[in-house]
């Protein structure tokens, strides 16, 4: 790939390039190699200019808070880009509605919905991504998820033209939308129902304290590997894993929570590649033993 009119144009996009960046503190499992091209947009401006430029000379990959994601050890031969602060904002359209940038943390919807009296954001508290990874995953828990209180999707693809669709048109499922692969969200709308904010806070308090009984925290992770199985059987993942796989099991430093079987863990310095033998054999496992055939949830970064 050539980036000489990338490093060339650099100084006139709004926003910060870097050339050959870590990624590994970038993501929650603190795993990779290096990004030929690092994007931190500031603007929408910016991450067209940048998308003009870039045309399609490679990959282009869309962070979040990483909290999601496996990344390669090798170098991404491409774009990571991850929106920065314009994308941050947050405001309130009505006594029921709000909108959220991207690039805001899914905790500060839900304490911004709280503050400003609106209910049905209180999962959100629980997962530690953005909006706009919300939005890819159709991430929940505690049966809410983001097709529940989406109103509407602004968006821009990788050839700059930027649209906004009604939650209507987009298809979910569990853990996935299906929205093409060169859309990069900007901003959402979001729905709730008014109410009063010190019920709000119980709502969260209790929700942050059952997801804290149930699974790790303080650990290198990104949290459900596998998605649930829903239309092969009733039993849970981490129920078929522990059924399935030594609890001990490790492949260099990647190993698997013993508080979750299904949050697996990056003891300290697993690379990628011992976290892909960890998901290779437990999938294997599974397969072999219940005949489940399972699928990431986590999205693995090619
Ligand atoms: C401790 C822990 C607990 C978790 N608990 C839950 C839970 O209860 N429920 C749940 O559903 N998930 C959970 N997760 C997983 C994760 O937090 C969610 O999937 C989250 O929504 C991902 O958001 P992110 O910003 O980190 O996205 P990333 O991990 O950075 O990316 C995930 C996907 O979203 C895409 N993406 C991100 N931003 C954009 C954008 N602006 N435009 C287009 N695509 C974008 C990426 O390209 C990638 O495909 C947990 C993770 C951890 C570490």
């Amino acid at each position: 790939m050539k980036i000489d009119d990338i490093k060339k144009s650099a100084l006139l996009i709004d926003g910060e390039i870097f050339f050959n960046q870590s990624i590994k503190n970038l993501n929650w499992f603190n795993i990779g190699g290096k990004t030929k091209i690092f994007f931190k947009p500031n603007s929408l401006k910016g991450l067209i200019d940048y998308l003009k430029i870039y045309e399609s000379r490679g990959k282009i990959f869309i962070l979040g808070n990483g909290s999601n994601v496996l990344f390669n050890d090798e170098t991404f031969e491409g774009t990571v880009i991850k929106l920065g602060k314009n994308f941050k904002n947050i405001t309130l359209l009505n006594k029921e509605a709000i909108v959220a940038g991207a690039a805001v943390s899914q905790k500060n919807v839900s304490t911004f919905a709280k503050n400003n009296n609106i209910s049905g954001l209180e999962f959100m508290s629980c997962i530690p991504g953005t909006v706009g990874g919300g939005i890819r995953m159709n991430s929940g828990c505690f049966e809410k998820e983001f097709k529940d209180v989406l109103i509407s999707l602004q968006l821009v693809d990788f050839n700059g033209i930027v649209r906004s669709i009604p939650a209507e048109k987009i298809k979910f499922n569990y853990r996935s939308t299906e929205l093409p692969k060169d859309h990069i969200f900007l901003s959402a709308t979001l729905k709730g129902k008014e109410k009063n904010s010190v019920e709000i806070k119980k709502i969260i308090n209790d929700l942050i304290l059952r997801k804290e009984l149930a699974q790790p925290t303080k650990i290198k992770t990104c949290g459900s590997t596998f998605k649930n199985p829903i239309k092969q059987t009733d039993k849970k993942v981490w129920e078929l894993i522990k059924a399935c796989v030594p609890d001990q099991i490790s492949f260099g430093d990647a190993s698997i929570s013993d508080k979750h079987a299904n949050f697996f863990v990056n003891k300290k310095n697993a690379k990628s590649a011992d976290m892909k033998s960890l998901i290779n054999f437990v999938t294997k496992q599974v397969k072999d033993k219940t005949g489940v055939k399972l699928e990431l949830e986590i999205v693995l970064v090619e």
